[in-house]
């Protein structure tokens, strides 16, 4: 049973890997809308260049039905400002990875459905490659939630959290990974 207590030792286990702001939402309160996977395939300079975005994702409906499986979902919020120089995609690389260890800890904590969406994507590797069957570390890569068709500035505004369009590099960053879990 998912209960106060299950919040409670995710929200450690979460603050173990750094991530200090967990908030929670419900599976079927995540805005999944067909405009952000058209923002994917006409808006985006990077479509058909990475194994887990669009084309490389399943249909909106489906992504839609993801979310229904899962009655909660932890939102981390994460902040980040780059320093000059600073490399985001390494930057991305580690936080993706500690997502991934935060993932196998709640499964191991018996959560068995537990699922995690990085907040970016994937970056696991220096250089992506255009399909699924030829993901390098295909039992590591995981889809942000952008690439699951989220409104991700609609969903953690409903939570209070911030979420704004950036007009310089140098500006903070609000970054959003989901840890699906029930
Ligand atoms: S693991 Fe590597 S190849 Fe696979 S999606 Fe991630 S970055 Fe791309």
């Amino acid at each position: 049973m998912f209960d106060e207590d299950s919040r409670r030792l995710i929200e450690s286990l979460a603050q173990r890997q750094g991530f200090t702001d967990v908030r929670w939402v419900a599976g079927e309160d995540v805005v999944v809308e067909q405009w952000v996977r058209f923002k994917c395939s006409y808006a985006c300079d990077e479509y058909g260049t990475r194994a887990c975005c669009p084309p490389n994702t399943p249909s909106v409906s489906e992504c839609r039905e993801l979310f229904h499986c899962f009655e909660h979902v932890a939102v981390i919020h994460t902040e980040k400002t780059l320093a000059p120089g600073e490399d985001a995609r390494s930057w991305k690389r580690e936080a993706n990875a500690k997502m991934l260890e935060l993932e196998r800890q709640v499964f191991l904590a018996g959560y068995y459905k537990t699922l995690a969406l990085f907040a970016g994507d994937c970056s696991l590797c220096a250089k992506c490659v255009t399909t699924r069957a030829d993901c390098k570390n295909p039992g590591s890569a995981r889809p942000c939630p952008e690439a699951l068709a989220v409104d991700v500035f609609a969903t953690v505004r409903k939570l209070g959290l911030p979420a704004q369009v950036l007009v310089e590099r140098t500006q903070a960053m609000d970054r959003y990974a989901f840890l699906l879990v029930e």
